[in-house]
């Protein structure tokens, strides 16, 4: 038996979905997270699975995810919906219930947040509501795991018994007989396509040129049915969309006017209102969010992470010791010895002391999405983005991109328009990842050990000046034109749940563990094989003499004016492509015992290096998303744009520093 999950975004679908599977996705408190869909098996009834599908606000085809969900249930069948609701905005929730009916599927309603609506002394009258809608309703509460068990079991119930809505007529009047003709109409082409013919009608009153071409209606056909739309649009005086639109929210007036009885003070919301009067205030809002992301940073580089991430390191340097020493002991063949010491530990252990910095800023960070802080940040940011020809839905995979862009690019695709999508896609990468985070603080501790915190700062801040220049560019040239309006409805605030936010710092967690263990324990295996062996294959003591040596110095001329024209460098850029962390891996194993950062960089070129690794192509995991994404073409245009911006930054930075201090 499959299931689908369908409702609107932030209506608790993944808090559902996990409370089922008993599987860990990322909730939060954020429209527009889950973006791709995911399948599951039901804990207490494992031949029942369940689809995670993208939250959506209707079954028009206008966004990719809508696409996405229309699709899956006209080809695939599923043997029955399970449409979530949230019962704290029922009105605007049912609006996808009603077209969700039309397709004729058996159907459940799981109306969520049913603690909520009892909290606030509310109340919904769930049998009038069932008997109205004319399918089975299950007050739920998702995140309290509250009647749960019996959703299932309806929703089994309602599966195997083949159930359908009892009622797929909503419409009156002049929308009543459009609708009617046309399915009339188009019958026997609905019928041959195995689409639902209810659905099909509405949709082609409503005027949806997609569902005319799969339809594959005949000239005269469609003629009957421009005749059939414009005396409805005469008769209402109003457009064919809006008259559907209208249909829909007046029968959904009708029902909630008999089963909803609202307790005017909805204390959440008027909570929520008054925190929204400080936070999203006209001219104290941003100041607000630079300083709350100020304070996270400083407590995470300059007190808690840091202090962690010494005590790990320490631990990592003991352990390497009593190895090294353990090794010498049992006598092991030098160049094993080698490989473990100078390969293994100095490259993955170069990396794993950052773990405690990446968890810290990851609660932080989570802590805000899941209060519901963060969408309203993407509001308030809409006006600054408009002016950079985005709107404020790009916020959301920007700031993702500030943990990693391969999610961020994936979350892309929330936004309408394929200009504003390719636009921010190639400036998300300048948000700097959480991998470039072992850089930043290797190279601040090795030369601003004062102010550590400013440096990296700054770097977030450059990150962020350069995305937006370059939105101007893009703007002016590329992609010409506005942004797509910005409408997404804001969840009130809610306190952020322990268990969500440990799974999303533990997610964050688990990729940077896996990828120390992976990619970087292979790239030190191989950076360690090139500096150690000669062409000749003899294993060299002068590191100088080694393959990688003569490879880095091939490329260095390049970084030359940068101010970091050695060979070390080069090719610690080179091994970053494949993860950024490996250019500190690759540090951690070139630099060795007898030498330093200090004996390569000045802390002016030490400055330009990092613009010049924050600014840089991204690796290749995110050259693949963004490949997936928006093509080859465009994809290895970003990245030419984003190599040379690096370049031009870092040119800068190193030269106009050097006038300054005359150096
Ligand atoms: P999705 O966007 O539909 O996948 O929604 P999520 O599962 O990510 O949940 C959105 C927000 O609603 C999160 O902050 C959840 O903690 C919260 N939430 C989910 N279910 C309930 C519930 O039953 N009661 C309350 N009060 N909050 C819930
Ligand atoms: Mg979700």
């Amino acid at each position: 038996m499959i299931f689908a999950l369908i409702g609107n975004q932030n209506s608790g679908k993944t808090t559902l979905f996990n409370q089922l599977t008993g599987s860990n996705q990322h909730v939060g408190n954020f429209p527009g997270l889950t973006v791709e869909k995911k399948e599951g098996t039901i804990r207490k009834n494992k031949d029942a699975h369940i689809v995670d599908l993208p939250g959506i606000y209707s079954l028009s085809a206008y966004t990719s995810e809508e696409m996405l969900t229309r699709d899956f249930l006209i080809n695939e069948k599923p043997d029955a919906i399970i449409n979530i609701v949230d019962a704290t905005n029922i009105e605007r929730n049912l609006y996808l219930s009603l077209q969700l009916m039309e397709l004729n599927i058996p159907m459940v309603i799981a109306l969520n947040m049913m603690d909520s609506v009892s909290s606030n002394e509310s109340y919904i009258d769930i049998t009038k509501l069932e008997q109205l809608l004319g399918i089975p309703v299950l007050p739920i509460s998702a995140s309290k795991n509250q009647g749960i068990d019996y959703l299932i079991q309806k929703a089994v119930e309602t599966a195997r018994d083949n159930v359908r809505p009892k009622k797929l007529d909503f419409c009156e009047g002049y929308v009543h007989r459009a609708i009617h003709s046309v399915a009339h109409l188009i019958e026997d082409h609905a019928c041959a396509l195995n689409i639902p013919n209810r659905f099909a009608a509405t949709r082609l009153v409503e005027g949806d040129s997609h569902m005319e071409v799969s339809l594959k209606l005949s000239d005269n056909e469609k003629e009957i049915l421009n005749h059939i739309v414009t005396e409805m649009e005469d008769e209402l005086a109003t457009d064919r969309e809006a008259a559907i639109a209208d249909m829909r929210y007046d029968f959904i007036e009708k029902i909630c006017k008999k089963t909803v009885f609202k307790n005017k003070e909805n204390k959440e919301h008027l909570r929520s209102i008054k925190i929204d009067s400080i936070l999203t205030h006209k001219y104290l809002a941003i100041p607000i969010f630079l300083l709350i992301m100020s304070v996270i940073f400083m407590l995470s580089f300059g007190v808690i992470g840091s202090a962690l991430s010494k005590l790990l390191n320490i631990s990592i340097s003991k352990i390497t010791i009593i190895t090294d020493s353990a090794l010498t002991d049992i006598g092991l063949s030098p160049a094993i010895h080698s490989l473990i010491i100078d390969g293994i530990f100095a490259g993955v252990g170069s990396i794993l002391g950052f773990l405690p910095l990446i968890v810290c800023i990851f609660f932080f960070l989570s802590l805000l999405e899941d209060s519901g802080y963060m969408v309203r940040v993407a509001f308030v940011m809409d006006n600054l983005l408009r002016k950079i020809g985005l709107s404020g839905r790009s916020f959301v995979p920007m700031l993702i991109g500030f943990g990693c862009s391969v999610p961020a690019i994936l979350s892309s695709r929330t936004i309408l328009g394929d200009r504003d999508r390719k636009m921010t896609i190639m400036l998300t990468p300048f948000m700097s990842c959480s991998a470039k985070l072992p850089i930043y603080g290797v190279f601040t501790a090795a030369f601003f050990a004062y102010n550590q915190a400013v440096v990296m700062i700054s770097l977030y801040i450059i990150g962020m000046i350069i995305a937006v220049l370059s939105g101007l560019i893009l703007k002016k040239t590329l992609f010409k034109g506005d942004s797509v309006p910005f409408i997404m409805e804001l969840p009130s605030y809610r306190l952020p749940s322990i268990r969500s936010i440990l799974m999303h710092v533990w997610d964050r967690a688990k990729d940077f563990i896996s990828r120390a263990f992976t990619v970087i324990f292979i790239a030190s295996l191989i950076i360690w094989y090139l500096q150690s062996f000669d062409f000749r294959f003899n294993m060299t003591s002068d590191s100088s003499q080694s393959i990688l040596a003569h490879i880095g110095s091939a490329i260095a001329p390049i970084f030359s004016p940068l101010g970091f024209g050695n060979w070390q460098s080069s090719t610690a850029l080179i091994t970053g492509l494949s993860t950024k962390e490996a250019v500190i891996s690759t540090f951690g194993v070139l630099l060795g015992g007898n030498m330093s950062l200090s004996d390569l960089f000045t802390p002016l070129s030490a400055f330009a290096f990092l613009c010049f690794t924050l600014l840089y192509m991204p690796c290749v995991a995110s050259l693949a998303a963004m490949k997936r994404e928006m093509g080859m073409k465009y994809a290895l245009a970003s990245i030419t744009y984003q190599t040379a911006v690096a370049w031009l930054v870092a040119f800068f930075v190193y030269n106009i520093g050097r006038l300054i201090i005359g150096g």
